[in-house]
């Protein structure tokens, strides 16, 4: 045991080591120290009879420097969920990065002012641009749309009686309550209807005779309720609220900013454009339909914009210069429809056309053959979602590539992919994992095709 202990390399020799050129001192060091400890470790107990040499522990070494790699990290959703909220809702491609890259990377006039010289305001980038494309006067933005809801009702409702459909009483992600934060921001609820139906009366009756001073219509985002249903239009409730001299407020959940049904997007949703349908004050995600950077959008009238502009909230929820650029871009491409519909990756995968989706299958598929064989290649028929917690009730026709392998299990297969790198993400269905390229960015493809090649190669060396 002292004899192989005094054998373990020394730490100099180790760190000296050719193999590490161009990595910092520091973080070799301290791998090397791990790994040495670690072989100590093994003689002390035993478990080590034979060291390995020079270059074996510093190839050890430089395993454990390039396991230390960031834990939020990109990978491939095969599973043709299009705003998968575990794996970060919208995929943002390089349009609306690359400028916010050349923004951030300096300084930038986020609160500056170029024209005059003086301090200017962050929202102002982005203003005009939603204005524009809502049909607002004003608009504000926070950090995603859960703090759009308490900032609009805590600074619009506190000490307020609040109309609310029972239909439409939300849980969003577990944790967020539309109730509660009606009640945390100080206003009363008053619920109006029952669960299934509500109609205009229900509303009229919370305002006659319950005190109602209020209007709050939310979108049932991540749930449908189907049989006998009746709900108040958001046009239509502005209607009533208008005549009654009450404030309308429509929390959307998302809205597309093109007319999907003019890009073929016919998927049973009443159509809920970014238009404010006459509400007073209107606020969505950023990353939902909207498929830009995590951000709640509120617009509206501008008194009650104005109000919320200089509330103390607002400041606590105010997003940063990298959600900012982001979104703007994204608002940018929007004044464009057409190029939006190319160039936001949500949209492109949300308006893929079917034939082209099997196109698509059909060509990953001939290449996976290629790769894969021995192993049952087929390309099959799904339903794919938009997902997200954004049209629950709509399944998106569309195409995969079906591998059954021969030699493992499909659960064992879909885990070897998530362990890889990058990691691939897919879904089981009938025994196969499906890959769809309707969520595959275009330079997934190949990195899909590697990985499975390597799962398959080590499967079949076992
Ligand atoms: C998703 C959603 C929210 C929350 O939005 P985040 O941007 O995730 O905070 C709030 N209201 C509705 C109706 C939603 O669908």
């Amino acid at each position: 045991m002292d004899r192989l202990l005094s054998q373990l390399p020394n730490m100099n020799e180790l760190i000296g080591h050719a193999i590490f050129d161009g990595i910092g001192r520091e973080r070799v060091k301290k791998a090397a120290r791990e790994v040495l400890a670690e072989l100590r470790e093994g003689i002390l107990s035993g478990n080590n009879d034979k060291l390995p040499s020079l270059d074996e522990c510093a190839r050890l070494t430089l395993d454990r420097i390039k396991s230390d790699v960031q834990s939020l990290r990109g990978l491939i959703n095969a599973t043709g969920v299009v705003l998968h909220t575990n794996l970060g809702r919208a995929p943002l491609g390089m349009d609306m990065l690359t400028t916010a890259a050349e923004v951030c990377a300096g300084y930038c006039n986020l609160e500056f002012d170029i024209e005059t010289g003086s301090r200017g305001s962050r929202y102002s980038h982005i203003e005009p641009l939603v204005c524009e494309l809502t049909g607002a006067e004003a608009a504000l933005v926070v950090n995603n749309n859960a703090a759009a809801m308490v900032l609009i009702l805590g600074a619009l409702a506190a000490g307020k009686k609040v109309a609310v459909s029972r239909g439409e009483m939300v849980e969003i992600g577990g944790a967020l309550r539309i109730p509660e934060i009606i009640v945390q921001s100080g206003a009363e609820l008053i619920e109006v209807g029952s669960t299934n139906k509500t109609r205009i009366s229900d509303y009229i009756d919370a305002v006659e005779n319950k005190g109602a001073e209020m209007l709050l219509k939310v979108h049932t985002s991540n749930y449908e309720i189907v049989g006998f249903t009746e709900s108040v239009s958001a046009s239509e409730l502005a209607e009533y609220g208008s005549s009654a001299g009450l404030p309308v407020i429509y929390d959307m959940g998302s809205c597309f900013l093109v007319d999907q049904e003019q890009y073929g997007f016919r998927a049973g949703e009443k159509a809920r454009s970014g238009v404010v349908e006459g509400a007073d004050v209107i606020c969505f995600s950023g990353d939902k339909l909207m498929g830009s950077v995590q951000c709640g959008v509120i617009a509206g009238r501008a008194e009650y914009v104005n109000i919320m502009k200089k509330h103390p909230l607002t400041r606590a929820l105010r997003p940063d210069k990298l959600t900012l650029s982001v979104l703007e871009s994204a608002l940018r491409l929007y004044r464009y429809p057409d190029e939006a519909v190319n160039r936001i990756p949500v949209l492109a995968m949300l308006f893929a056309d079917p034939a082209d989706l099997e196109n698509r299958a059909q060509a990953l598929a001939a290449h996976l053959k290629e790769a894969l064989q021995g192993w049952s290649v087929e390309v099959c028929q799904t339903m794919d979602e938009a997902g997200g917690g954004s049209l629950p009730n709509v399944r998106l026709p569309g195409w995969a590539v079906a591998i059954r392998p021969s030699n493992m299990s499909a659960n064992e297969l879909e885990t070897a992919l998530r362990l890889g790198s990058p990691p691939v993400i897919t879904r089981i269905q009938d025994d196969a994992a499906l890959f769809s390229p309707r969520t595959l960015l275009a330079t997934d493809e190949d990195s899909l095709v590697e990985a499975l090649r390597y799962v398959k190669t080590a499967n079949d060396k076992e």
